[in-house]
């Protein structure tokens, strides 16, 4: 048996960064950018207005209010030929480009316009520079617009395109083949016979790697046959960037995953007992070949997705550039107790976490701890962490793993906004 640092040690020595690619910048977000950019252009590119109005000389409103001719109107996309003289205005648009003379503009607000449109009334006296944007106020050229390392936002696609950037260096969206093995698992909509059980591993873990942003390839349901497993490891080895599979990593006689990857994972492969519950056996290993991370999950349900928080999830963050590799972990009072017996193992149980105004955390478990019991796993949005022992008492503190903070924190009072 081995602890689980060490364990976890082990699975990050053998995920190694995926090579960087080029992604279309519409398939980034959410990937950690591989190269820091640079800004090659200012933003804005040129000096523009940033209300609607007129452009006019701040000099020529210091008596306001103030009379003005109007020379010309000029809107977003277009450029006015005038050069603005005293005693002229130019009704401009919001992102026009200032006229050349010009130095400020008065917003529309404050102005009265003759019906003819050719004269203006300018109510107050403007700055210079009022209402007026600057090339490079936003982005100035060499400006950092991602660091290398950090994970590209929304904002930072946005960043990007107003640089004219179509791509960018990614660390890659990895493709994850999930499979699972047991010859008591039928496929989706077969009917069930004496002995069988749906295969629900598949799915969850499927749905688990699509919802960390990765491609999920589904490698199907294999029997408890060595040949059939290699055959799959081999498909796999060509399509998947890492490979899970659930069930056969035990010590029961048919557990052929073990089995199967001790043969062609070599010295790299490991299969352990790990000091927690659930999920105490489980497999990793490079494959020789293809340097592909297999990660042999337990079958129990419960187990396997907590394993996936465990060892999946942090390996293929690290693949993919993530520094931070786990679930955030915050400290939690206890509404209830943790009850539990000493068994020299790390206890992750099925909880419910609730965030509250001030950003206190409380923790209940919930019921149906078993690890066939995937039902309260659905009612979860964290684990709390129960040392060896004899538990925690009600109105102590515990550590929790958030599974799903938005979840948690769906009660916060929302904010009402007043202007
Ligand atoms: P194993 O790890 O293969 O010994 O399986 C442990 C338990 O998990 C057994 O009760 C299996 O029937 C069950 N199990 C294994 N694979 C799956 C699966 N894909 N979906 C649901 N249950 C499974
Ligand atoms: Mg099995």
């Amino acid at each position: 048996v081995i602890s689980l640092p060490e364990a976890q040690q082990f699975v990050l020595a053998g995920c190694r960064l995926l090579v960087p690619r080029s992604v279309a910048l519409d398939e980034a977000s959410g990937c950690v950018a591989a190269a820091t950019v640079i800004a090659r252009e200012p933003v804005p590119p040129f000096t523009n207005s940033s209300m609607d109005g007129y452009a006019v000389r701040a000099s020529d409103t210091q008596d306001a209010p103030v009379q003005l001719s109007v020379a010309d109107t000029v809107m977003a996309g277009s450029v006015s030929s005038l050069v603005l003289q005293a005693g002229q205005a130019i009704r401009i648009m919001t992102g026009a480009a200032l006229p050349a003379g010009a130095d400020a503009v008065c917003m529309m607000e404050e102005t009265t316009t003759d019906p003819e449109g050719a004269t203006v009334t300018i109510a107050r006296a403007v700055p210079p520079g009022n209402f007026v944007r600057v090339p490079g106020s936003d982005i100035a050229v060499g400006d950092e617009l991602v660091a290398r390392g950090v994970a590209i936002r929304p904002a930072h696609i946005g960043v990007l395109a107003s640089q004219g950037f179509t791509t960018v260096e990614v660390h890659g969206r990895p493709r994850v083949g999930v499979l699972s093995t047991g010859n008591e698992l039928v496929g989706d909509g077969a009917v069930l016979t004496e002995g069988k059980i749906r295969d629900s591993n598949r799915h969850t873990l499927l749905a688990l790697v699509r919802s960390e942003g990765w491609e999920g390839v589904d490698l199907g349901i294999v029997p408890d046959d060595e040949t059939a497993l290699l055959e799959v490891f081999a498909r796999g080895g060509e399509q998947c960037d890492a490979i899970i599979t659930s069930g056969g990593v035990s010590v029961g006689d048919l557990d052929v995953v073990k089995q199967v990857l001790q043969k062609i994972g070599g010295s790299s492969m490991r299969w352990m007992q790990v000091a927690i519950r659930p999920g105490k056996p489980f497999a990793f290993g490079v494959l020789e070949e293809s340097g592909l991370p297999v990660f042999g999950l337990p079958g129990n349900p419960v187990s396997a997705m907590v394993s996936f928080e465990l060892f999946v999830r942090p390996g293929v963050r690290q693949m993919v550039g993530f520094t931070d590799l786990d679930r955030p972990r915050v400290c939690a009072f206890a509404d209830h107790d943790f009850a539990r017996r000493p068994d020299g193992r790390l206890h992750f149980v099925r909880s419910r976490a609730v965030c509250d105004a001030r950003g206190t955390w409380h923790v209940s478990p919930l019921r149906a701890q078993e690890s066939h019991q995937l039902h309260a796993m659905a009612e979860a949005d964290a684990l709390a962490v129960i040392p060896d022992g004899t538990g925690i008492a009600a109105s102590a503190e515990v550590e929790i793993l958030l599974l799903d903070p938005s979840r948690s924190m769906s009660s916060v009072r929302r904010i009402e906004y007043r202007s």
